[in-house]
């Protein structure tokens, strides 16, 4: 399978940010501006928790699909501020990233609980953003490829191959995001293809050919083509440029033509 055969992904990253009269202003801003990207590609804004009805409620009809930001690996119970699958489901989420970098640093995510968060969001039938990136000190000592390969084998601890359809990797180098400073289209790549072996390692060459690997990391609108039109780069995660409706619009552009 090449890449034009993959389905492409644009993802926004909005983090701890807007409220839910910003949010609708936001995204009837964007549809428009992503609207020619219907059937082409999948445009995606993941979205806080409260805002996630609103968001759902506006882009009905629309070709933006709507994600969370995180989800729990338990089905209910004594897990005070915590949001389940079956919560996400019953709105209509679709997507849900896990394991972002900030959960990792801040939240105390580790790739055991990355996993199971990524089994409980397949098994309620959402489509799980992975997030896997190195340290800056990880890649100066050399070591990308390691971890790397461990975050993807650990993340992925028993996902079978069927599930792994509905998996989105985002390689997201933590140095690099929202710092401005880019990977060049080189170092993206480079590691996007890494995964991917990784995934035909794990899988088959077949499953890995299939799988959508996003970028992550201070994507824009003025950098986001050489990223795009990299062999493995099949979409991007974006954070700061997925909150201004034309920056964004760009970028979906840029991965439809990439
Ligand atoms: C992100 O939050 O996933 C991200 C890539 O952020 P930014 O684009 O701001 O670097």
């Amino acid at each position: 399978m090449n890449k034009a055969k993959r389905k492409a992904i644009i993802a926004g990253n909005w983090k701890m940010n807007k409220t839910r009269p910003e949010a609708k202003a936001l995204l009837e801003a964007i549809k428009p501006l992503v609207a020619e990207a219907a059937g082409k590609i999948e445009v995606v804004a993941c979205v806080p928790f409260t805002n996630l009805e609103t968001a759902i409620n506006v882009t009905a009809g629309s070709n933006v699909k709507i994600g969370a930001e995180n989800v729990h690996f338990e089905k209910s119970g004594a897990f005070t501020g915590e949001i389940s699958a079956d919560m996400l489901t019953e709105l209509g989420v679709e997507y849900v990233v896990i394991g972002h970098s900030e959960r990792r640093q801040y939240f105390g995510e580790t790739d055991e609980t990355v996993n199971k968060r990524t089994r409980a969001a397949l098994a309620a039938g959402l489509k799980p953003i992975v997030c896997v990136g190195e340290l800056l000190w990880e890649r100066e000592c050399n070591i990308t490829e390691e971890v790397i390969a461990r975050q993807i084998k650990l993340d992925l601890w028993d996902v079978t191959a069927e599930q792994m359809a509905n998996v989105v990797i985002a390689y997201e180098p933590v140095w690099a995001i929202g710092t401005g400073k880019v990977a060049t289209d080189e170092q993206a790549q480079e590691v996007c293809a890494f995964i991917r072996a990784q995934l035909a390692k794990l899988y088959s060459a077949e499953v890995a050919e299939a799988v959508t690997i996003q970028y992550g990391g201070s994507m824009n609108a003025k950098n986001c083509a050489g990223l795009l039109a990299q062999p493995d780069i099949d979409g991007g995660l974006i954070g700061g440029a997925s909150l201004k409706a034309e920056d964004f619009s760009i970028i979906v552009k840029a991965a439809v033509e990439g």
